[in-house]
C-alpha cells in the first residue's frame, strides 16, 4: 500500500505531498508517522492511502513506524486542512500544526502511566509474621496493603522506601500494575447544576436556531439575557442525539467559568483546550476528546480544531471579538473554520454576542446568517444606568485624579452597602510612560518603536510590545534632567490610590501580569466570584462573559482610549467594550450603575453606547463604512516587509511594489486603495517594518493570488514578508 504524507517542515520546498510505501494496517488517513526525509527522519501525517503510486514503486521509500494506534486526525481534519491550505495561504505544514497540540507533535509528551501495587491473591497475613525481624518497613508496608489496599506505588516508594516495596514484589507479595490516568485540568472546578427552566424567549431562540434551513444564526442578545442557558440547552440536545459539540469563548480567562457550568450539567463529557493547560493535560484532554470519552471541547480560538467527529453544535460566544482572528501565521477567521465544520457535519453554527461585529450583523441583514434576539435580561431586570463623567470639568475643578467626584461617591455607597465594583483600564503597569520634565524626552524601546511603561512593582521600563525589560532611571538618558514625568495611569496606580481611599477595602488586580501562572485568572476570577475581595481592577479581560452577581458598579477609566486608535475599527471597539464592561454590573438581585469617564462626552459612540442602543449604532457605523470603502464592503490586503537592515526594507517594499504596480494599473477599478508605506510601528523586535496597503473589491481571489504569490518570491532570508486579510490589528 502507498501513503500521501505530508511532513512537519515549514519550509516552502516541503510544502508537497511525498509518496511513501508501508504494509502496517493500522496506518490510515490521519495517521501520524515517521518517515525518512533525505538523511532525516521526519514526523508526518498521512493524508491519504492509495493502492497505487505516481512516482516509481521502486523509489518510494517504507514509512518507518505509526506513532498512534488509531489516527490522530480524523477525515474531517485532513479535509480542513486542505481548505485551510486553499483559502488561508498557509503551508501544508502549517495547516497540519493546528491539529496536534504542539508537544504531541514533537513526541514530548506520552501518555501518563501510573503504577499501583496490588497484593498478590495467595497472600496471607500470617506470611508477614515470617518476615525477618529487621524488615520493619516492609512489614508496615504489608501492613498497610492489607488495610488499604491498592496504592500508588510513588506513594509507597515515599512512604516505606523503595528497597521493601522491591522487596515485597520480588517475594511476589505484591504485584505491580501500570494505568493510564488522565491529567484533568481544573480538579477543583465544580459548579452546582442550576435548575433553570428556559424562559418563553430561550426556548424560542433554541428552537429557531435549529429550525432554520441556514447553516448558522447570529444570536443577539444583550448581556444578562440567558444566552448562556440556550448555548447549554443546543450542547444537551446534541449529545442526546449521539453526537459532540464545540464550544468557544474569547478569553483563556473565561474557559474554567463555561467548564464549570459544563460539567455541572454534562460532567466529565466536557474537555477543555487551551495553551494555559500543562503539556500533559493538553495531551490527555485531547485524546480524551480524540477517543470520543469527552463529547464537548471548550476553549478559545484554537479549540475550533478539537478533534471530535460527528459534530452537532458549534458555538461562538462574543462572536465580534478580535481574539477570534488569528494575527500570526497561520491567519485564518475561525468563523470561517466554523463554517466548514458545520457544513462538513451538518452541524447547526451559532454566533452569540450582545455587540455582534458589523460585519456579523450585515450578514444577518442580508439574510446570510439567521437573526434570532434575546432583548431583554432575565427576568426583565434593567440594564445598569450608565452616568457620563465629563473629566473636563473635574480638571476645572482641580480634579487631577484619575477618579470623577461620581465615580468616588457611587465606590463609597457601592462599598458601604457591601457589594462588589468592578474598575475598567486597559493599561496595565503603574505609569504608561515616563517622560523628563525637561527635554520631553520619552523612554522608548531599543528594539522596537514605542514608548516603555513604568511597572511599580518590579521597578522596571517594560515594552509592552516586545516583552523586554529595563532599569528603571532615576535621571533622563538623553539630558540627565532628574525631573521625571509619569504619563498615563496603569492598572497598578488605580489599585494603589484607590487602597488609599479606600484603605479597608480589599481589591484584586487582574492583567497580564498578575495572571501569569498558570490557572492564574481563575484564581482571581474565583476569588472575587467567592467576596474575597471588594474591588476588581483589570484591564479588557474583565470586560468579557464573567457573571459577578454582586456586583453593582462598574467604573470605566478611560472610555476614550480606543476612540482615537487609528483604525477603521476603533469605533465598533469602544462602543463593543463599552457595552461588555457596563454588561456585568447588576446581574443579580440589586440594580447596576455604570460610571464611565470621558473626555469627549458627546462623542455619537459613547452616546450610542450608553443608550445601549446597537441598532442605532450599527446604522450609522455601516453607512460610514461603505462610504468610506472599509470591510466589511471591501477587504484591505496588507503586505507586511519585514528586516533588521532597514535599507534592504526599503529595496524590498519598493521592488514588490513596482511588481504590483503593474497590476494594480490593469486592475484599477478593482481598487479602493493602493500605497506603500512605513508601517505605523516603524520597528519592533529590532526589525523595521514596511507595508503595501490595499483596499480591494472583497473575496477576489485573483487579486489575493496575485498579491501572494508577489510576496512570497520576496519572502527569502531575512527578509519576512507577508500577506494579510482584513488583519485586526493595523499597527
Ligand atoms: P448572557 O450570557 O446572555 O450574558 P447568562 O446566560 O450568563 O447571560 O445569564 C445571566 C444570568 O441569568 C445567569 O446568572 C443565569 O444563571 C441566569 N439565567 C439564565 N437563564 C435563566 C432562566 N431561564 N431562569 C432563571 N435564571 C436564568
Ligand atoms: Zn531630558
Ligand atoms: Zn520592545
Amino acid at each position: 500500500m502507498y501513503a500521501d504524507v505530508i511532513v512537519d517542515i515549514v519550509r516552502s520546498e516541503a510544502d508537497k505531498i511525498f509518496e511513501y510505501s508501508f504494509t502496517d494496517e493500522t496506518i490510515k488517513t490521519g495517521s501520524r508517522v515517521i518517515v525518512p526525509f533525505g538523511n532525516k527522519k521526519i514526523e508526518g501525517i498521512v493524508v491519504n492511502v492509495k493502492t497505487e503510486c505516481e512516482y516509481s514503486p521502486s523509489k518510494v521509500k517504507p514509512i518507518i513506524e505509526s506513532l498512534d494506534p488509531v489516527p490522530a486526525l480524523t477525515a474531517e481534519s485532513v479535509a480542513l486542512m486542505d481548505y485551510m491550505r486553499k483559502t488561508c495561504y498557509v503551508s501544508r505544514a502549517q495547516a497540519l500544526r493546528l491539529f496536534l497540540p504542539g508537544e504531541m507533535r514533537k513526541g514530548k509528551v506520552k501518555e501518563q502511566i501510573v503504577r499501583y501495587a496490588i497484593l498478590s491473591d495467595g497472600f496471607n497475613r500470617s506470611e508477614i509474621s515470617l518476615l525477618r525481624k529487621t524488615a520493619v518497613k516492609q512489614k508496615e508496608f504489608l501492613e498497610y496493603m492489607l488495610e488499604n489496599g491498592k496504592t500508588k506505588i510513588s506513594f509507597a516508594n515515599e512512604k516505606f522506601g523503595s528497597q521493601a516495596v522491591k522487596s515485597c514484589e520480588a517475594k511476589g507479595y505484591i504485584v505491580v500494575t501500570e494505568e493510564k490516568e488522565n491529567r484533568s485540568p481544573y480538579l477543583t472546578l465544580s459548579a452546582a447544576k442550576k435548575d433553570i427552566v428556559l424562559t418563553e424567549k430561550q426556548t424560542a431562540a433554541v428552537n429557531e436556531i435549529l429550525n432554520t434551513d441556514k447553516l448558522a444564526t447570529l444570536l443577539f442578545g444583550v448581556t444578562g439575557s440567558g444566552k448562556t442557558e440556550v448555548y447549554l440547552n443546543l450542547i444537551d440536545k446534541a449529545i442526546r442525539q449521539g453526537k459532540t459539540a464545540i464550544m468557544l469563548v474569547p478569553e483563556i480567562a473565561l474557559t474554567p467559568q463555561m467548564l464549570s457550568q459544563l460539567r455541572a450539567r454534562f460532567g466529565d463529557a466536557a474537555a477543555i483546550l487551551h495553551s494555559g493547560l500543562s503539556a500533559g493535560e493538553r495531551f490527555d484532554e485531547w485524546w480524551r476528546l480524540r477517543s470520543g470519552e469527552a463529547k464537548i471541547a471548550i476553549g478559545a480560538r484554537s479549540a475550533i480544531f478539537a478533534p471530535v467527529e460527528n459534530v452537532g453544535i458549534i458555538i461562538i460566544d462574543e462572536e465580534h471579538d478580535g481574539s477570534y482572528t488569528s494575527e500570526s501565521a497561520p491567519r485564518y477567521a475561525t468563523a470561517d473554520v466554523a463554517t466548514f465544520r458545520a457544513k462538513y457535519n451538518g452541524a447547526k453554527l451559532v454566533l452569540g454576542s450582545a455587540t455582534p461585529s458589523v460585519d456579523s450583523f450585515l450578514f444577518a441583514e442580508k439574510g446570510e446568517y439567521n437573526l434570532v434576539s434575546l432583548p431583554d435580561r432575565i427576568n426583565k431586570k434593567p440594564l445598569p444606568q450608565v452616568d457620563i463623567a465629563d473629566m473636563r470639568q473635574e480638571v476645572r475643578r482641580g480634579n487631577n485624579t484619575v477618579f470623577s467626584s461620581a465615580l468616588r461617591e457611587e465606590l463609597k455607597r457601592c462599598l458601604d452597602s457591601g457589594n462588589q465594583a468592578i474598575i475598567f483600564l486597559n493599561q496595565r503597569g503603574y505609569s504608561k510612560t515616563v517622560i523628563c520634565a525637561e527635554c520631553g524626552h520619552v523612554q522608548k524601546c531599543t528594539e522596537c518603536d514605542v514608548a516603555l511603561t513604568y511597572h511599580k512593582e518590579e521597578d522596571a521600563l517594560l515594552c509592552h510590545y516586545c516583552g523586554a525589560k529595563y532599569k528603571m532611571i532615576t535621571a533622563c538618558t538623553e539630558c540627565g534632567s532628574k525631573f521625571l514625568k509619569y504619563g498615563g495611569t496603569g492598572t497598578e496606580k488605580v489599585v494603589y490610590d484607590l487602597q488609599k481611599m479606600f484603605p479597608e477595602a480589599k481589591i484584586l488586580r487582574m492583567d497580564r501580569d498578575t495572571t501569569k501562572n498558570k490557572e492564574g485568572h481563575f484564581k482571581i476570577l474565583s476569588a472575587f466570584s467567592e467576596r474575597k475581595a471588594d474591588i476588581l481592577v483589570g484591564t479588557q479581560m474583565i470586560a468579557k462573559g464573567h457573571d459577578f452577581p454582586f456586583v453593582t458598579l462598574v467604573g470605566i477609566l478611560d472610555a476614550d482610549m480606543s476612540l482615537h486608535f487609528s483604525d477603521f475599527r476603533s469605533a465598533e471597539r469602544t462602543y463593543q467594550l463599552i457595552t461588555q464592561v457596563a454588561g456585568r454590573s447588576g446581574r443579580a438581585g440589586n440594580a447596576g450603575k455604570v460610571v464611565l469617564q470621558t473626555y469627549s462626552p458627546d462623542n455619537f459612540v459613547l452616546r450610542k453606547a450608553i443608550a445601549y442602543d446597537y441598532e442605532g449604532f450599527y446604522r450609522h457605523e455601516i453607512s460610514i463604512r461603505k462610504a468610506t470603502g472599509f470591510p466589511p464592503f471591501y477587504d484591505i490586503v496588507r503586505v507586511m516587509i519585514k528586516c533588521d537592515d532597514e535599507r534592504a526594507a526599503v529595496e524590498t517594499t519598493k521592488a514588490l511594489y513596482g511588481e504590483l504596480l503593474s497590476f494594480y494599473n490593469q486592475n484599477k477599478e478593482k481598487f479602493r486603495f493602493f500605497g506603500a508605506m512605513k508601517a505605523p510601528i516603524k520597528k519592533l523586535q529590532s526589525q523595521y517594518r514596511y507595508q503595501i496597503l490595499m483596499r480591494t473589491e472583497k473575496n477576489d481571489k485573483e487579486i489575493l493570488d496575485t498579491v501572494y504569490y508577489s510576496s512570497e518570491k520576496y519572502n527569502r532570508g531575512k527578509i519576512f514578508v507577508s500577506m494579510e486579510i482584513n488583519p485586526n490589528n493595523l499597527s
